[in-house]
């Protein structure tokens, strides 16, 4: 298991496929997700080049930010409770699990500075999966203009767990026509560039259909917990 040899060959991989579909591989950010490995590993990724962190827990994101200090972005990419959000909503860089009013009222209240923020969705409608509806997210970006701290920079979602190819890009497919849905209304308070989406087992069909950010945990750093 060696992170930096993984991460040439993730961005190897990435390179291809933009270059398949006409994008340029710089506008697509890695972020590594590390909740499954211990600090020491997530400073593997910094060392190999990625700077990008991502984490699902309070006390995981809290642990790894009390060792690593050289400039780092944090991003939070998990189910996020609100009586955790004052944990850790002034030492993340991005939430990318905005998925409820009450959620967003907690952010308002507790955020020092505006926040960088993904809706998530749950394209396929399954009932396990996190996220708001697509019928959904228009009424709550339009919901969220009266919010000072909270800036919707994109859509996020999970795929289904399946290998079947069309079934992923058709949800990663689905998310990109919302967010021309969302871009097309224009609103300062959701500039919308970002897609994050795809993870170790389909960030390669998710970038295809547009991911600007892929969330690579297992792939990149494995899996020790
Ligand atoms: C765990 C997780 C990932 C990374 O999953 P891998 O399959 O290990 O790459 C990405 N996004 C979210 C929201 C996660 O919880």
């Amino acid at each position: 298991m060696n992170v930096q040899t993984n991460l040439e060959n993730i961005q190897e991989n990435i390179q291809a496929v933009c270059e398949k579909v006409n994008r340029s591989s710089d506008e697509v950010k890695i972020i590594a997700v590390t909740k499954y490995v211990s600090t020491e590993r997530a400073q593997e990724a910094i060392a190999a080049g990625v700077n990008n962190l991502g984490e699902n827990r309070d006390e995981g994101l809290l642990e790894k930010q009390a060792v690593i200090k050289n400039g780092a972005v944090w991003h939070y990419i998990g189910s996020l409770q609100s009586r955790k959000v004052k944990n850790i909503i002034n030492k993340v860089d991005y939430i990318h699990s905005l998925d409820r009013m009450s959620l967003a009222k907690e952010i308002e209240k507790r955020a020092n500075k505006p926040i960088k923020c993904f809706i998530q969705v749950n394209v396929s409608g399954e009932d396990s999966k996190q996220g708001l509806s697509k019928e959904e997210i228009i009424p709550f970006v339009k919901a969220l203009s009266d919010f000072k701290q909270i800036e919707v920079v994109g859509l996020m979602t999970m795929a289904p767990l399946t290998s079947d190819e069309t079934v992923l890009r058709n949800c990663f497919r689905n998310l990109k026509l919302l967010q021309q849905e969302v871009l097309s209304l224009q609103l300062s308070h959701a500039p919308c560039k970002e897609l994050s989406m795809g993870m170790s087992n389909d960030y390669q069909i998710a970038i295809e259909e547009g991911a600007t950010m892929v969330r690579i945990g297992t792939a990149l750093v494995g899996k020790e917990k």
